[in-house]
């Protein structure tokens, strides 16, 4: 994986090869860590990098190091600024992927939340498309299930927990299929391995509530609110059968990496027209704009990365993460 040239680690900003944890790391041994996905978009005409939705990302963040008793080491705003500097530091002109990871970072043998040291750094990558399927994704139910908040808290983003999305993403891979639709313990629709789920029925957009063992994902909640201020169409959160997916009008994942992605078929059953659908097409474009700037209404959500005072750098080559990013 490409990345960028420094990262923050440690109190401090470093050339990305410094940024190392010792194998005697608590979360590389116990999974006791937890982080976020966030994008930032270039814009060629601007000559600008907006990160989106910054500030959501680190509250979420603190809420999940919060549950791993951790604290996050700056208040949101000197958190954020943070990121645009190191952005800046690597002078990112392009689609752009970062990676903060709150963690312990005791150096100790012993499972425990409690009464250990705690480190936070960030990464980015020059990113480009996500999940790569052409046209709708092809999804198969997963053999597993979502972890419970009884077990370990999926509102969290914690590292540990991504062994059950791993799990349900590799068997659906290596099933031929392009992603899992994961369900709950009792059997109702949870999500993709790292993506929400929305399903298009009666004309509405239905999507799992936050208490049915699904990451409450930023990109769900930005879609729920263009889906009804742009385009007068409401959403029902509530619990979904897996078999209301396969007779839904449409269906479609979404997530900070994925972005919108239309799902074509189920467990072997076309869904709706097997191709995208008209609102999930109306959505994705939507989305596409709010987040390269091109919608002013959404400029709120967007942090601009630099300024005359820090100019953006020359064109920088766009690649892609080799693997899919949760
Ligand atoms: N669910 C899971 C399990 C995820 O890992 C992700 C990716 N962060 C999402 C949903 C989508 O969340 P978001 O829109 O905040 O990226």
């Amino acid at each position: 994986m490409k990345t960028g040239k420094y990262a923050y680690h440690c109190g401090e900003i470093v050339p990305i090869e410094q940024a190392q944890v010792p194998i005697t790391n608590h979360a590389l041994n116990y999974g006791t860590g937890c982080f976020e996905g966030i994008r930032a978009y270039w814009s060629e005409d601007e000559r600008q990098l907006f990160v989106f939705r910054l500030p959501e990302h680190y509250e979420r963040l603190a809420a999940s190091a919060h549950i791993l008793m951790m604290q996050l080491p700056f208040p949101l705003a000197e958190m954020c600024e943070l990121t645009t500097e190191l952005l800046r530091r690597n002078e990112h002109s392009t689609d752009t992927y970062l990676r903060p990871l709150m963690y312990k970072s005791a150096r100790i043998i012993g499972v425990r939340l409690h009464d250990l040291e705690e480190q936070f750094s960030l990464f980015t990558a020059p990113f480009g498309q996500y999940i790569e399927t052409e046209g709708a994704a092809r999804l198969r139910t997963s053999s597993w299930r979502r972890v419970e908040d009884t077990s370990i808290p999926a509102r969290a983003k914690i590292t540990g927990s991504y062994v059950n999305a791993a799990f349900s993403k590799s068997e659906a891979m290596l099933d031929g299929y392009d992603e899992a639709l994961v369900l709950t313990e009792d059997g109702h629709v949870a999500e993709g391995s790292a993506e929400n789920l929305f399903a298009v029925i009666g004309g509405k957009l239905v999507t799992p509530p936050v208490s049915d063992n699904i990451l409450a994902g930023i990109t769900r909640s930005t879609l729920i609110q263009l889906a009804s201020e742009v385009l007068g169409v409401p959403t029902v959160e509530r619990s979904l059968d897996r078999t209301e997916l396969y007779v839904a009008q449409e269906v479609f994942l979404c997530g900070t990496g994925a972005e919108v992605v239309p799902v074509g078929e189920i467990d072997r059953r076309r869904v709706g027209t097997g191709q995208e659908g008209e609102l999930t097409r109306e959505l994705r474009e939507t989305y596409s704009r709010v987040v390269r700037g091109r919608d002013p209404r959404y400029s709120d959500w967007l942090t601009p990365v630099y300024s005359s005072e820090h100019p953006a750098p020359e064109a920088e080559e766009s690649l892609a993460l080799s693997a899919t990013p949760a």
